[in-house]
């Protein structure tokens, strides 16, 4: 059986499950979740879309460009602008989850960090994952 995580924004308007184990928790540093965060960046759980569900709630979606050319859709909180999930338009197959907000989860490890060559010199890089200086494949 696989773990169920539930997840939701600060104020509680959006709330979602993850139906599936956590296998792959990345750090991304790029320049956009750094605006985004107004931190160091994102923390993320990449989990297949059939995995995931917004259980309560609509969040709001912001297009841009990423730093890799890739159009990415960011959805969010409308009332508390929590950050939710990403997708990208040509891998809606996949979701990128914000660790940051599950409400239950188990101990998980980062596995990498990516987008490397834009971090913050204030930032922590955890040297057991994997780093990336940019985009990874
Ligand atoms: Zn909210
Ligand atoms: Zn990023």
């Amino acid at each position: 059986m696989p773990s169920t995580l539930n997840g939701s924004c600060l104020c509680g308007a959006i709330g979602y499950t993850v139906r599936a184990d956590v296998t792959e928790l990345r750090a991304c540093h790029c320049t956009n979740c750094q605006k985004i965060s107004g931190a160091g960046g994102t923390v993320n759980a990449l989990v297949a879309a059939k995995d995931f569900e917004i259980v309560r709630g609509t969040p709001k979606r912001y297009t841009k460009t990423a730093d890799s050319g890739r159009v990415l859709h960011r959805y969010f909180c409308g009332a508390c602008g929590s950050g939710i999930y990403s997708q990208r338009d040509t891998t809606p197959e996949r979701v990128v989850v914000r660790a940051g907000a599950f409400d239950n989860p188990p101990p998980m490890k980062l596995t990498a960090h990516i987008w490397t060559k834009s971090a913050r010199n204030w930032d922590v890089i955890d040297p057991a994952a994997q780093q990336t200086p940019g985009q990874p494949d």
